[in-house]
């Protein structure tokens, strides 16, 4: 993803003074849901590690991209032997041609008629294929939180509004980031989803991005449905998450655009502020880089948006 520019360094400027009043992190309360048993924070960080371990590079038409896929794929073999998981393979025109690419689609169906996606990308930034990126933090853990998510949906069906898991290809610019060149996989889906009728079912579209950041701090972004925004920060409040929430504003370029675009009500959970600021690099020092590695991305912050995604489901089924 990217920023607007100009918002983001207007932001920054009032970031360490909101920063600076933030409350000392305090002791987690038990989730607040109806749900019993509670999000594996410490599995979706093995996760995690496995993922890395077998995907290094996931960049889309690369080797370790097919293995993505398929450490994706085994872990959902009880909802596609369900006929809930669908594998959704389109041919992107890009920079660098036409390429082949996949979202996967995880399907938890609720008592209620309406849809909440949750959506997460999955592959490495392509013009970094020639580095030693691994994006840990962008792409890989949230890909793992979806997993372990899933792992608990299947424990714990939605009693409202069902649910599915997106893992969306093709986030990052082939090139570089522009309308045409970006978030290929969300776009090909809002599209797909508006000519069967899929979109007016969705109640909420969200972004899981960045947000195993072992420095967690999920950004307030201007782009995102005030309503939803609102419930995020319910949902800090009804886990005891506060401190790791709304401390910084942005306005993120994300998977959620297309479907904003279309009229859905969308949610970017997203912590750019990933690594130490730099002279070159304000909103973080880590973001693209080799130095995007597991070290950088903590089980307790895993645990952290994994607590505030199961709150959410809760908290989006009852409103309205
Ligand atoms: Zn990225």
């Amino acid at each position: 993803m990217r920023f607007f520019g100009s918002l983001l360094s207007a932001l920054l400027l009032v970031a360490p003074a909101v920063n600076a009043q933030a409350p000392a992190v305090k002791a987690q309360k038990p989730v607040a849901s109806k749900a019993t048993g509670r999000f594996n924070g410490q599995a979706a960080y093995l996760l995690t590690q496995q993922y890395l371990a077998t995907a290094p590079k996931r960049w889309v038409g690369s080797p370790g991209h097919a293995k993505a896929e398929e450490f994706l794929q085994s872990h959902f073999t009880a909802e596609a032997a369900k006929g809930n998981f669908e594998t959704d393979t389109f041919t992107a025109s890009t920079p660098s041609g036409l390429l082949t690419m996949k979202n996967f689609i995880a399907k938890y169906p609720g008592k209620k008629d309406d849809i909440i996606v949750i959506a997460s990308h999955y592959e490495t930034n392509y013009p970094l294929r020639d580095i030693n990126f691994v994006g840990a933090n962008d792409g890989a853990a949230t890909s793992a939180l979806l997993i372990e998510l899933g792992n608990y949906l299947r424990a714990h069906p939605p009693e409202g509004s069902s649910v599915w898991l997106v893992f969306d290809d093709g986030e990052e610019a082939i090139q570089s980031w522009s309308a045409r060149d970006s978030v290929y996989g969300t776009r090909h889906l809002a599209a797909k989803w508006s000519q069967d009728g899929t979109l007016k079912k969705i109640k909420a579209f969200i972004v899981a991005d960045m947000i195993g950041d072992r420095d967690l701090d999920i950004d307030r972004d201007a782009n995102s449905t005030p309503w939803l925004l609102d419930l995020l920060a319910t949902a800090a409040k009804n886990t005891g998450h506060t401190p790791n929430v709304f401390q910084n504003e942005t306005a993120a370029d994300d998977d959620h655009m297309p479907f904003k675009q279309r009229g859905v009500p969308v949610l970017d959970m997203i912590d750019f502020h990933y690594g130490p600021p730099t002279a070159e690099q304000p909103e973080g020092s880590y973001h693209h880089t080799d130095q995007d590695s597991l070290d950088k991305v903590s089980a307790r912050s895993l645990q952290i948006s994994g607590d505030l995604l199961v709150e959410m489901i809760h908290l989006i089924s009852q409103h309205g």
